[in-house]
């Protein structure tokens, strides 16, 4: 199968600190693969704590010394709205460059990108319009909130949709008026490589944003652990969030975490069958299903189980895979080759636990390269492991139920608590069903589309805070409150 290489690739990752593109102080690298070959590209400057302490100090000198925390909102707000100018006009290369990396289907990281352009308008247009309570309590006092930058803020992304999950942090991070220190995935470190150009071409002061590369327990710990970094913001896995939470505490540091899921797409019997299966094959598929609101179990009222499962598998199966640079391909290359083999390795598992009805492997025609059929399990009992765990793959787990009571206990009976999809006609159904499910975002008949200003965020293991609209200035902002006696 040909490979596509984009032209113009780096020959060294490097970090970016205090305005200058440097290498780790000691030198240390590590590889970056492309998901096609699996071979390496480019190696990556691997952050040790002596990055960090330059990154950290040269966002610490641009808070305290430089001018973006002083600016006017509206200033501040001119400089975001020119990153978004220059994210739009770059998004075919930003799509190139993220397909090659993280193998996302080529139509799908051209969204993403905008979708980052769009993140930076968004905060723009926010901060200009924001208001802060202001109360009078008449003849005796005035009260009134400062809000306030809080200072370096560590933002700690994953490897899915990378430019994107990095622009949903960075860009109410400086919004607000603080700097930044980014830690970006491992897996794929090459669009994040970007920024630097962008935020110099925009006119972002120097060192308000630094970005070192390298591994979670090296450059990622040293970020968490450092004593003038007082925010961080991260999504990853659950268990990382875990280490992470123990690691800030001795510092009571503030945490917004956007963790791991395993959401239930719910079918009642009187919903619209044809636009549920649509919307649930696209809610488990898009992305290479590496989506953390995928919703990766499909819950289906018995009466119109058979049925379900018959088109689900059929539709499952239509799914095109292919080389991620193709804009035909709907499912591209699992991000990396450990990544692979854990989804394989549900996959097998998967075939003991459920009755398979689509996929099930490497597909046809792909000797080599992280492809993995769209993949179907139905029958799956709520004890299984491919019910249970994150699988972060096109796999899905199809599961009956009889009655709401049944399909409720099945879809609050995980760990996880991000996202719920739910299908039926009956409206008051519909809202009750809502207000029960453990879930941080609730779709009703519709698929995952939403609205900026609405909280995104998830319960139990799937997160700590929400971001979204103002809750995002929220947490990047002190909200001093002062009152004056009349
Ligand atoms: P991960 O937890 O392995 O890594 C995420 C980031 O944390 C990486 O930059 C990594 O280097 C860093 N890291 C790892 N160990 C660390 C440590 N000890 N200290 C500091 N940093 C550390 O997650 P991943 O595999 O990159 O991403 C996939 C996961 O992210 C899935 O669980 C998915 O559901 C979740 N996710 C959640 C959301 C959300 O908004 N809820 C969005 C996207 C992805």
């Amino acid at each position: 199968m040909s490979h596509y290489i984009p032209e113009g690739l780096p020959d060294r990752i490097r970090h970016y600190i205090d305005g200058e593109s440097v290498d780790s102080v000691g030198g240390e690298t590590f590889d970056v693969l492309d998901p096609v070959s699996n071979e390496t590209y480019v190696q990556a400057a691997a952050g040790q704590q002596a990055d960090i302490d330059l990154a950290v100090a040269a966002a610490r000198r641009a808070f305290t010394e430089g001018p973006w925390p002083r600016m006017l909102p509206r200033e501040r707000s001119r400089v975001l709205h020119r990153i978004a100018d220059l994210v739009e006009a770059r998004d075919a290369r930003l799509a190139e460059l993220e397909t090659f990396d993280t193998g996302l289907p080529i139509t799908q990281a051209l969204g993403q990108a905008r979708r980052a352009a769009e993140n930076f308008r968004f905060f723009a247009d926010l901060i200009v319009a924001q208001a802060d309570d202001t109360y009078k309590v008449p003849g005796r006092q005035v009260n009134y909130v400062n809000r306030k930058p809080i200072g370096v803020a560590g933002l700690i992304t994953p490897w899915n949709t990378p430019f994107m999950l990095e622009s949903w942090k960075l860009a109410p991070a400086i919004a607000t008026g603080n700097t930044v220190v980014l830690k970006p995935a491992e897996f794929t470190p090459l669009s994040a490589s970007l920024w630097a150009e962008i935020f110099e071409e925009a006119g972002l002061p120097q060192g308000v944003f630094n970005l070192v590369n390298g591994l979670g327990e090296e450059a990622g710990d040293a970020l968490v652990k450092h004593p003038d970094v007082p925010l961080i913001s991260f999504t990853g896995e659950s268990r990382t969030g875990q280490i992470i939470f123990g690691n800030a505490a001795p510092f009571l540091k503030g945490l917004s975490m956007e963790l791991g899921g395993k959401s239930p797409a719910v079918v009642f019997a009187d919903a619209d069958l044809d636009a549920a299966v649509d919307a649930t094959i696209f809610g488990v598929f898009s992305l290479n299903g590496e989506r953390c609101t995928a919703g990766s179990r499909i819950l289906v009222e018995r009466a119109v189980y058979d049925q379900f499962v018959e088109k689900y598998a059929a539709q499952a199966k239509r799914v095109v895979v292919g080389d991620p640079h193709d804009p035909r391909t709907e499912v591209g290359a699992l991000v990396h080759p450990e990544h692979y083999d854990k989804v394989m390795s549900y996959v097998e598992l998967g075939k003991g636990e459920g009755r398979l009805v689509a996929g099930g492997g490497r597909p046809e025609g792909f000797p080599t390269g992280n492809y993995v059929a769209p993949t179907v399990f139905a029958d799956v009992p709520k004890d299984a492991r491919i019910f249970q765990e994150e699988i972060f793959g096109p796999v899905v787990a199809i599961t009956p139920f009889d009655g709401e009571e049944e399909a409720l206990e099945l879809a609050n009976g995980v760990k996880y608590g991000l996202a719920a999809y739910i299908w039926t006609n009956d409206l008051k159904r519909a809202h009750n069903f809502a207000q029960a499910v453990e879930a941080g975002m609730v779709w009703l008949n519709s698929n995952n589309v939403r609205d900026l200003r609405t909280p995104f965020g998830g319960v139990k293991a799937s997160g700590l805070g929400h971001e979204g609209g103002y809750r995002s200035i929220d947490f990047y902002t002190d909200q001093q409150a002062v009152h004056i006696t009349l």
